[in-house]
């Protein structure tokens, strides 16, 4: 029997996750179709009970129904009831159950594809919507000393700060920086993320960065989830400041991956993935 996962979420055009998923099933002889599913509000809760039909592997959910969906699902797994967010549903017999790969495929990104350890490290948050809430927690779970976090919205930079702050070991603290006085940002950070979306292919600020040059700390590892265009305006700032840069892409496929292995119980072809998310994105 053929099998479907669908990817729930609304807007879904700028999205290459089905490009790159595709392509893994196919290089893997699966008979598995990876459908975009643009979903309004009021179709979310049909749309997630139809998971359990047995023709569906699951789901991935994006922008903005991460935190929307918790509810609808049987089960979560441990980190996902922790973040409050899932990015990836498993039909397993009609049981729906949720998971947040975004949060270790951050941290595994950070490893393994600019070599940083955050434990003990001073880092900044750019960002305080679905994506940062799972970023800061991966952060704080590995022990980072200080988490400055800074938003347009100020208020949602203070919750997530409040929400993060009760994960946080004896050596950790979070703390929050106005949006306004971020050329100002603490000088001695190591780690800078943007969970932003400033910078973003085809959106209203596409060719905008979140801050220039003169105001990224030389020798720190700055870090665009940003991963359309590869190399966002950001990343350009970041080397002329001679800071190191690690772009989205890395992570978008890690959480990719570790969902494809969810659905289908084996290894995903991640060289495969990468290789069909970079033509796209050409
Ligand atoms: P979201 O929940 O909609 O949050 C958007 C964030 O961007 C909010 O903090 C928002 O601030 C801020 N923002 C939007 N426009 C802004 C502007 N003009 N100036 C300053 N701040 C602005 O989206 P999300 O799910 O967190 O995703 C954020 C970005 O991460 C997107 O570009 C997405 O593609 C990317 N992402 C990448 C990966 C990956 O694997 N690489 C995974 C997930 C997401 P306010 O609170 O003030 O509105």
């Amino acid at each position: 029997m053929s099998r479907t996962v669908f990817l729930i979420g609304h807007p879904l055009r700028h999205s290459i996750s089905s490009a790159f998923q595709q392509a893994a099933f196919d290089h893997c002889h699966l008979d598995v179709r990876y459908e975009n599913c643009e979903t309004e509000l009021l179709q979310l809760e049909t749309r997630i009970r139809n998971l359990r039909q047995p023709s569906t592997l699951g789901a991935n959910v994006t922008i903005p129904y991460k935190e929307k969906v918790v509810p609808l699902l049987d089960e979560l797994d441990v980190l996902a009831a922790r973040i409050g967010a899932v990015n990836t549903v498993v039909n397993r017999e009609g049981r729906l159950l949720g998971f947040n790969t975004d949060a270790p495929a951050f941290i595994r990104a950070l490893r393994q594809d600019a070599g940083f350890e955050c434990h003990g490290k001073n880092a900044v948050l750019l960002g305080a919507g679905g994506v940062a809430r799972a970023i800061g927690f991966a952060l704080v779970q590995e022990g980072v000393r200080c988490l400055a976090v800074a938003n347009r919205t100020h208020e949602r930079a203070e919750a997530l700060a409040a929400f993060l702050s009760g994960w946080c070991g004896d050596d950790t603290r979070v703390v929050t920086l106005p949006w306004e006085g971020l050329g100002h940002a603490p000088s001695d950070y190591a780690l800078l993320v943007n969970c932003t979306s400033v910078g973003m292919r085809h959106s209203m600020t596409e060719g905008e960065s979140p801050l220039e040059a003169n105001a990224i700390q030389k020798g720190a590892l700055i870090c665009d989830l940003v991963y359309n265009p590869e190399e966002t305006p950001l990343l350009k700032e970041a080397k002329k400041a001679g800071a190191l840069v690690l772009g989205g892409l890395a992570m978008l496929i890690y959480q990719g991956a570790a969902s494809f292995e969810l659905w289908v119980g084996r290894e995903a072809p991640l060289d495969i993935m990468f290789s069909s998310a970079r033509e796209v994105l050409r």
